[in-house]
């Protein structure tokens, strides 16, 4: 009989764990047992609720509920016990006082936003985000009132105070850009932040908060597509934002969190929720008059997802490492971008800021050969897929030239850091080996101009 051992990883009880305290329970524990906490005889796994309504018996309780003097749920667009049970799950794995999960990253990140500004708002962001975000600010939150500056996060300090008006209402980044792959100096955002008094918003998805926590870096609100790694599975749409409970929103730039809410029996969101007075008015206001919100069924498979987080991660982060090593060395790539690489400028952010010392598992790589290689080793592909997709457990590519940049003209594709010989990798938790062997036999189709 094989006896277990514990010596060879010296792994001991940790002390700061009481584990009758589940809020000190270790990441890892959380991932599995955070957010449903089962009663005698109940479910151990996350039952699906598949109700949109909920019994009472007496109209005074109901009206509590409507005028937020009591908590509960009313109808499944503003709250359901799975869904709050995935909320609940990923506010203990950021650190948060709470959350709002939705029906997809682009409507957390909407959410998060309309929270906090008004026509006549002004936003900086960083013009390093994903595509999506991107055109929610330029295209469609202009057309509503709200401005932003897109400025270069690699810009000093100095510049970068330039982009503040008196009007702006917060700053807002991505921890790892998608699809330029840059990490944010979170020290000169919160820097800036605290200067101009303005709440920090961060999109942690390509990251994850096994890799990095961001509420303690300074930033105040956290925002994820939940589609990617938080799911892992490509399954299902989902987002989810996160309150730091970290700011102080009356500083008088945000009378609506503050003054009374005729809506809501005139409920001051900072008097009545205190820490939570963000996510509470964002639920109260924003899911019930948008709409977008979580299913129950896909925050059953969020859930799921997470329960494997700190898995998957250093795993698709050992993968991405290797993968990127074997490109930068091989003569038909032109150029790899991987923050984990040795030779990437981000690696130094990984090491001041990141738990987990990895680069989560996208890559891009430029591959010689115009055009005609591209298709050919894409065509090549055994193990990896072409999917517009990140974070999936399966190893996939994508070339943003013909897909997700299609749309714009090479000189303005160029100016987002999009090089017509990009290739994105998201890769995989598969075996390495294989990884590495699919993208040389392709590599070597896409050379000899194969078919
Ligand atoms: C995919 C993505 C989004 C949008 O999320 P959806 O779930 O596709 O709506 C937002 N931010 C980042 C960084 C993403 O990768």
């Amino acid at each position: 009989m094989t006896r277990i051992s514990s010596k060879k990883k010296n792994i001991s009880a940790n002390s700061t764990t009481n584990i009758t305290d589940p809020s000190t329970w270790n990441f890892a524990t959380k991932c599995l047992q955070a957010g449903w906490k089962p009663k005698v005889g109940e479910p151990r796994v996350l039952p699906i609720f598949q109700s949109t309504t909920y019994k009472y018996e007496d109209v005074d309780d109901v009206e509590r509920l409507f005028a937020l003097k009591q908590s509960g749920n009313k109808y499944t667009r503003t709250g359901n016990p799975t869904v709050a049970a995935f909320e609940s799950k990923i506010t203990e794995l950021e650190g948060g006082v709470g959350a709002v999960a939705t029906a997809s990253g682009q409507a957390a990140v909407l959410l998060a936003i309309s929270n906090l500004v008004k026509a006549g708002d002004h936003i900086v962001a960083s013009k390093t985000i994903y595509g999506g975000s991107y055109t929610l600010l330029s295209v469609r939150l202009s057309k509503l009132g709200i401005e932003t500056t897109f400025i270069d996060p690699e810009d000093s300090i100095a510049e970068l105070r330039k982009a503040f008006r008196p009007n702006t209402k917060l700053i807002f980044g991505e921890t790892i850009g998608n699809p330029a792959l840059g990490i944010l100096d979170f020290e000169k955002f919160s820097k800036l932040a605290k200067e101009f008094d303005v709440p920090f918003l961060v999109d942690n998805t390509l990251a994850t908060p096994f890799l990095v926590k961001p509420l303690k870096l300074g930033v105040n609100v956290v925002i994820h597509s939940a589609t990617k790694y938080i799911d892992g599975h490509a399954v299902a749409l989902g987002g989810v934002v996160i309150d730091g409970g970290n700011y102080n929103w009356e500083n008088g730039k945000f009378p609506d969190l503050v003054e009374p809410d005729a809506q809501y029996a005139n409920t001051s969101y900072t008097k009545k929720f205190g820490r939570a007075a963000f996510i509470t008015k964002a639920r109260a206001q924003y899911l019930r008059d948008f709409g977008a919100a979580l299913s129950p069924f896909n925050a059953f498979l969020l859930n799921l997802g997470l329960e494997t987080l700190h898995l998957r991660m250093p795993q698709h982060s050992t993968n991405a490492l290797a993968l990127a090593e074997f490109l930068s060395k091989h003569p038909a790539v032109n150029w790899v971008s991987y923050p984990g690489l040795k030779s990437s400028p981000n690696l130094k952010r990984i090491r001041k800021y990141f738990d987990y010392q990895g680069g989560s598992g996208v890559l891009t790589f430029g591959l010689k050969g115009g055009r005609a290689a591209i298709r050919s080793f894409v065509k090549a592909l055994k193990v990896a897929a072409l999917v517009v997709h990140v974070g999936d457990a399966r190893t996939s590519v994508l070339h943003p030239a013909t897909s997700t940049h299609s749309q714009l003209s090479p000189k303005d594709r160029l100016a987002a850091g999009i090089p017509e010989d990009m290739i994105r990798v998201s890769v995989g938790i598969e075996d390495p080996r294989d990884i590495i062997a699919d993208f040389e036999q392709a590599i070597a189709a896409s050379t000899k101009g194969g078919k």
